[in-house]
């Protein structure tokens, strides 16, 4: 799919839309404007599978070696076209004409890529010749795993240069929810002290989706640990991002989720909100 002739929609969050590898444009619900992705997960591996991820044919792993002079062509293409460009007036309705941030959001966790370390440094020297360095959000939307790798953490310092933002996914607060959702082994606590060594060196947000299961909503067993476990990062954290099903999994078990009302979420952002903590919630 090519983004001719065509407005982009919240619906559009496909990698391909701008025919580029590791680059793509959208309009994103999340950050309210146009976001540039950069997914460095071409080969759509992550090292988790959660069961609501909406990239087709996941596996496991990690990417393979980025093209790095490639990545940086495409980043600045389609910049250019953005700033100096008629990317908007072509492709993005009136009210949405605004670049709101570069989100490193792929198809599959971007911090297990050897060069992420490397991409944010780029990412930071190509913002500065647009003159937009410190003018846009740079977020890395992570499933937090590898915060323990020094090269990983280390980058989250100059993340924080580039005015970073973290959204560290926690989607269950005991290890038997998290191995449901995620079909990870995680220790929850050993995920939120990575949470914290990360809040320590950039202003990290939680994020969490919900959905039912089998027809079942997560029982109060399940909110409570999870209310309990991200509690425990109230003073590290900016808030928490509390979803829903905002796209179809593409997962075996897609068929046995559903989503949530919105007061369902409702209630549960009103707990979090209960301890202290700032929620935005998407249902
Ligand atoms: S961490 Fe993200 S990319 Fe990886 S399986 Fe979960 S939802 Fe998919």
């Amino acid at each position: 799919m090519t983004t001719q002739n065509k407005f982009l929609t919240i619906t559009d969050h496909n990698r391909d839309v701008s025919g580029m590898k590791y680059v793509y444009p959208v309009v994103s619900r999340r950050a309210g404007g146009v976001s540039i992705g950069v997914n460095l997960n071409t080969n759509n591996a992550c090292n988790w599978r959660c069961i609501y991820c909406s990239v087709p044919n996941l596996r496991r792993g990690t990417p393979p070696p980025i093209e790095m002079d490639l990545l940086a062509h495409e980043l600045r293409t389609l910049l250019n076209d953005v700033v100096n460009g008629d990317f908007m007036q072509q492709h993005v309705a009136e009210g949405d004409r605004h670049l709101k941030d570069i989100a490193f959001s792929g198809n599959g966790e971007p911090t297990s890529a050897k060069e992420f370390p490397q991409v944010v440094l780029l990412v930071e020297k190509i913002l500065r010749e647009f003159n937009l360095l410190g003018g846009i959000k740079v977020r890395l939307i992570t499933n937090g795993s590898l915060m323990d790798k020094p090269t990983v953490l280390e980058s989250m310092k100059d993340l924080a240069r580039c005015n970073g933002e973290v959204w560290f996914k926690v989607d269950a607060g005991s290890k038997a929810a998290i191995a449901r959702i995620n079909d990870v082994n995680l220790n929850p606590q050993s995920h939120i002290e990575r949470l914290k060594k990360c809040a320590e060196l950039c202003p990290t947000f939680i994020q969490t989706c919900m959905f039912g299961l089998d027809g079942e909503q997560p029982n109060a067993t399940d909110i409570a640990d999870y209310l309990a476990l991200i509690y425990e990062v109230k003073p590290y954290v900016q808030g928490v991002h509390l979803y829903g099903l905002a796209r179809p999994s593409y997962q075996a078990e897609a068929n046995r989720l559903s989503q949530l009302s919105s007061d369902f979420l409702e209630g549960v952002a009103q707990q979090i909100r209960a301890r202290g903590l700032t929620v935005f919630v998407s249902p």
